[in-house]
């Protein structure tokens, strides 16, 4: 950066800091204006990237989904697509929080992927599903309590505190996944975590 005095040039000096997560190094002068960025680039010696992740755990957006360690804002579906700027370019979604809720949003803005030091404190909270096994979780949401089915160990509608004191019965180790043939069976596998 430059500053004019009189007819001569002179250069200020950078002020770097060694970022103590990924030790990326960076001039803090090169962000200006002060703001909540280089308040924790100075602060806590980080680069402009980790500092952006560390106000995204200050200030969670709302509609925040943390899905295959990527951090998505998920907005409300926009049902006159042609007046809003969507992101993803309006592509459909179809999500499943951790607690069962299901969203469906064609208006997702994927903030990025998360770096390993901020993991612990922005955890996944969803996966995507397909179309598919969405309309089945939104038309039954129903939740299973076949404690003896042999396939509950691999169905998403399964509830495991049923098994609080212990299982009903030991799942033969040549179980083939699906073969009890329920209709309401829905592999966990189903979860995604890439779109
Ligand atoms: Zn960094």
């Amino acid at each position: 950066m430059f500053s004019t005095q009189k007819d001569a040039l002179s250069i200020v000096p950078p002020i770097t800091v060694t970022c103590k997560f990924c030790h990326a190094e960076e001039n803090i002068i090169e962000y200006d204006p002060p703001g909540e960025t280089l308040l924790f680039m100075s602060r806590d010696n980080v680069c402009a990237k980790c500092a952006y992740w560390m106000d995204k755990i200050k200030h969670p957006d709302v509609g925040r989904e943390i899905i295959g360690g990527h951090y998505f804002i998920v907005h409300p579906f926009v049902k006159r697509p042609n007046n809003v700027i969507k992101g993803t370019e309006g592509k459909e979604f179809y999500i499943r929080e951790n607690d069962g809720t299901l969203i469906k949003s064609n208006n997702v803005w994927c903030q990025g992927e998360i770096p390993v030091y901020f993991r612990n404190e922005l955890q996944d909270t969803a996966n995507f599903l397909s179309l598919i096994t969405y309309t089945k979780l939104h038309n039954d949401p129903h939740t299973c309590y076949a404690k003896g089915c042999w396939d509950r160990y691999h169905c998403l509608r399964y509830n495991l505190e049923c098994e609080r004191d212990g299982p009903f019965n030991k799942v033969p180790a040549n179980h083939i996944i699906g073969s009890e043939k329920c209709p309401s069976f829905i592999n966990v596998n189903e979860l995604k975590t890439i779109i």
